[in-house]
């Protein structure tokens, strides 16, 4: 397939370097980084989307979207498919699907978890949100990149599954530290919280995937000093956007509000930037009720 391909950041560029092993032709652009081989540079966001059946996007906002969204749509070639891959706001993916369906192209909004590693490796998720052709049409191309996509809805709802599910994810990494904090203070040992969380009902992800002590439960970031993994910023980021939908949509969300405000005080009051999002655990165990 002929793909144009724009924002080559961390996730961006293993994802293009993927789509080029497999054969297809993809032409990119970034106006900050250089494209990984294989893949030929485009002069201008307008110019990589030349002939291409299928335009991703991995961008870092909403904002940026938009703006690419109104360089690209005008230059895309007929019957193609505009497919961001980017964790924006709920409200950005509508419109610029919108405004590509104006246009007479296809749209999907399909945002990943996996992280660098899995962009890498070619085992991300895919949370798909557009209609049925345009999916038919890109799923080959999920395949290469991932290892799952999941068709969720209409535009806007593969962001919405993004949001939820980091929502969850943030609510449940805090309360999983707080829990290690509480059982350092009552003299329980870690290990054996492990032993017995991560096969009873408080168990989840956070506790038996990535668990949040270092020396407990499989390899983590806590083994490496907290290096992310998932940097505590992008949780932040995901956050907001979670609460961003709740306002717009009147959702009430109170413990998503607490995990947004507690990562937002980490990263921009403490010492949370650039750490992984399980380093809410060294910041428990320094503090008291008071
Ligand atoms: P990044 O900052 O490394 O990459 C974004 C790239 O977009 C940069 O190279 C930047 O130069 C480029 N860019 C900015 N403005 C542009 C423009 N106008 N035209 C073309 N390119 C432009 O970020 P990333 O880590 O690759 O993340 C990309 C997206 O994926 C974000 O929305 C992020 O939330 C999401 N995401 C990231 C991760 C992760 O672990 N890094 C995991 C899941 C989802």
């Amino acid at each position: 397939m002929k793909i144009g391909f724009i924002g080559l950041g961390n996730m961006g560029a293993p994802m293009a370097a993927n789509l080029v092993a497999a054969g297809h032709q993809v032409t990119g652009f970034d106006p900050a980084v250089s494209c990984p081989e294989g893949v030929t540079r485009a002069a201008t966001a307008a110019a990589a989307t030349d002939g291409a059946e299928v335009v991703i996007t991995m961008l870092p906002n909403g904002k940026i979207l938009r703006g690419v969204a109104d360089q690209i749509i005008p230059a895309m070639a007929a019957g193609a498919v505009f497919c961001d891959c980017s964790t924006v706001d709920v409200e950005s993916a509508r419109a610029v699907a919108d405004q590509a369906r104006a246009a007479g192209f296809g749209a999907l909004d399909a945002p990943v978890s996996g992280g660098v590693g899995g962009a890498t490796a070619g085992t991300l998720t895919f949370m798909v949100g557009g209609d049925d052709a345009s999916f038919a049409t890109v799923a080959p191309l999920f395949e290469v990149m991932g290892q799952k996509a999941v068709h969720c809805g209409p535009s806007g709802s593969g962001q919405a599954a993004k949001i939820c599910n980091n929502m969850i994810l943030g609510a449940t990494m805090i309360v999983t530290c707080e829990a290690f904090a509480l059982a350092d203070k009552l003299g329980l040992d870690r290990q054996k919280m492990f032993d017995v969380v991560s096969t009873s009902s408080g168990y989840s992800w956070s506790m038996n995937a990535y668990c949040p002590a270092p020396g407990v439960g499989p390899q983590s970031p806590a083994d490496n000093g907290y290096k992310p993994g998932f940097a505590a910023d992008l949780m932040l980021k995901d956050l907001r956007l979670s609460q961003q939908a709740a306002e717009a949509a009147d959702a009430d969300t109170p413990l998503g509000a607490m995990a947004m405000a507690l990562y937002a005080q980490f990263v921009e009051q403490e010492d949370g930037a650039g750490r992984d999002f399980s380093a809410m655990l060294p910041r428990f165990e320094k503090r008291g009720r008071g």
